[in-house]
């Protein structure tokens, strides 16, 4: 494709004097230019593109063509992977009746979304074994330190302030560490054994008396299920410390087993990765934290509460660790939430693990004899190669990233977790067929085998994508972040 508006900046289209749009007329009188107070115009122009209304339109849809999503193809990104997005739930969220609401609005005409908001909270209790939950974090990591800060505040107020150690294993996805830090507690690293799991024997060590918890993933960021949790709930509730459980991809587990009943007692669930909600580039998403009873008290504010008249109502707790969010959260990803639940029901949820396990095993155990599979065994929802099976050619992960695009694909996660030198995390979602895991299986075998006929293809790759091989350092270094940036260059 190629024609006046591939590949520019909306600015370099713009000509002087064209317009796009008609302004409506002020519905509040016609005032002319000349009538506006002196000291409200503006004294120099904006810097606002001069563009007709067919080159805004065939700008936006040329770009959009650029763009890949899981509408556009398959998309095994380990880790921090859409799942199942129905089309029918965008359309839920997008309901006037809730849409228009306003969050100040009296309570008694609110009632329908706050019942919503109370349903979605249940639920997430019953499948994760929690007592209550806020539905207020607006993103995984934003729940992780909503989490911590509940943590801390639990030592803080029993007069154990000195208990600032969190325990984290080095698989861990790199928000635990970092929500920790903003929470002012001190990491301490776990190491994992050969076969991916946390190492008992190096976590007994770091036991003592500032312990104040220890962050798990389960399945861990390998793909692999923690078979030591009961053990290690048991050291860590024994040193005085709290157990937190990282349920960012939670899709694994659903209606298989409960966090709660493995001993945790705090954690959060990744709304928009689990539950359907289309995200991308950093949003949207909502960061749902669960308690054990006796912490329920320290959850944010605002809480919704039902009244033993059967009414709700929003709650302010004077023991809560406070606001976290404005009102209640990213509201229109729990509406999708609800629409996927109700959907789902009780037995299709229980589908959801079983089937991400298998899609999962098909495609490491269809690839392991060209691909490096450093922890053998069943893996969960996804799993990690480290780089190619044969080490004598010079391609990396990062080459066959690239030469995917070549074939229509989007990249899986690449160089994480940082236990291998070559990681790449392939997650490929309980929903795909069959058929697109084969066809996946075929181009990964098939670019294993460039790699050995002829590797100058899959190292100069991607070669059929509007852009080549960017350098990714000089771009973080010396961002170009808008148009002047772009033309000052
Ligand atoms: C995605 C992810 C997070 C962070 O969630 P965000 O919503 O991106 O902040 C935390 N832990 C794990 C294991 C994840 O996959």
């Amino acid at each position: 494709m190629n024609n006046t508006y591939y590949g520019k900046l909306i600015f370099e289209i713009s000509q002087p004097g064209r317009v796009g749009c008609s302004l409506p007329r002020n519905v509040f009188g016609n005032y002319s230019l000349d009538e506006l107070p002196a000291a409200l115009r503006r004294r120099s122009d904006t810097l606002l593109p001069e563009v007709d209304e067919l080159s805004v339109v065939r700008h936006y849809t040329n770009m959009s063509n650029n763009n890949f999503g899981v509408d556009t193809g398959f998309y095994p990104l380990g880790s921090c992977t859409m799942k199942y997005n129905p089309k029918i739930n965008d359309e839920m969220a997008a309901d006037p009746k809730f849409t228009a609401l306003h969050p100040s609005q009296p309570v008694e005409t609110t009632q329908g979304a706050l019942q919503l908001y109370d349903e979605v909270q249940r639920t997430l209790s019953e499948i994760s074994g929690l007592h209550r939950f806020t539905l207020n974090p607006y993103a995984g990591a934003h729940g992780e330190m909503v989490g911590l800060m509940i943590i801390r505040t639990y030592h803080l107020r029993r007069g154990d302030a000195h208990r600032t150690k969190i325990i984290v294993p080095n698989s861990s996805h790199g928000t635990n560490p970092a929500s920790a830090a903003v929470c002012g507690l001190q990491i301490v690293e776990v190491k994992s054994t050969e076969d991916g799991t946390v190492d008992v024997q190096d976590l007994i060590p770091l036991l003592d008396e500032n312990l104040a918890g220890m962050m798990m993933t389960n399945p861990n960021t390998l793909g692999i299920f923690e078979t030591q949790i009961p053990e290690i709930a048991r050291l860590i509730h024994e040193a005085g410390g709290l157990m937190y459980y990282d349920g960012a991809n939670l899709n694994p587990m659903l209606g298989v087993c409960r966090p709660g009943d493995m001993g945790f007692d705090v954690m959060h669930i990744n709304i928009h990765k689990t539950f359907s909600t289309p995200h991308g580039g950093g949003g949207p998403g909502a960061g749902p934290v669960g308690v054990r009873e006796d912490l329920a008290e320290l959850l944010p504010n605002p809480q919704v509460c039902r009244l033993d008249d059967g009414t709700y109502s929003l709650c302010h707790h004077e023991k809560s660790i406070g606001y976290i969010s404005r009102f209640l959260g990213n509201y229109g990803v729990l509406m999708r939430a609800y629409a996927y639940l109700l959907t789902m029901g009780r037995e299709q949820i229980k589908r959801v693990g079983a089937l991400s396990t298998l899609n999962a095993n098909y495609i490491k155990e269809s690839l392991k004899d060209c691909y490096e599979l450093p922890i053998k065994g069943l893996c969960k929802h996804e799993f990690v190669f480290d780089g190619l099976k044969d080490k004598s050619t010079e391609v990396t992960t990062l080459d066959v990233a690239k030469r995917l695009l070549d074939y229509g694909y989007h990249a899986p996660t690449i160089y994480f977790p940082l236990l291998f030198h070559q990681s790449l995390m392939i997650e490929p979602t309980e929903t795909e067929s069959k058929s697109t895991l084969d066809a996946f299986i075929e181009v990964m075998r098939k670019i294993a085998e460039e790699a050995k006929t002829s590797p100058e293809i899959v190292k100069n790759a991607p070669h059929h994508t509007p852009v080549r091989r960017l350098d990714d350092v000089k771009a973080v270094r010396e961002p170009k972040l808008t148009f002047k940036d772009l033309i000052e260059s």
